[in-house]
């Protein structure tokens, strides 16, 4: 006789908000990596992070690896 046996599956499904949370860090980053000459140090310093744009020399090698603009 067959034993009788019961497997609950439960579906799971990440939330709207915790997506757009995910996908703003995404763009954030992607930002940051690819784009910043200077603009977010530049809300503390002012006008002299867009002469040292020191987020761009840190992902230097990075931004020429994957293609983005740089120089
Ligand atoms: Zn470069």
């Amino acid at each position: 006789m067959a034993d009788a046996h019961s497997v609950t599956v439960e579906s799971w499904r990440p939330s709207l908000g915790s997506l757009v949370v995910l996908a703003a860090i995404f763009v954030a980053g992607l930002f940051l990596v690819g784009f910043d000459q200077g603009h977010l140090f530049s809300l503390v310093q002012g006008e002299v992070a867009f002469d040292q744009s020191l987020l761009h020399e840190l992902t230097h090698d990075m931004r020429h690896v994957t293609g983005f603009p740089c120089h």
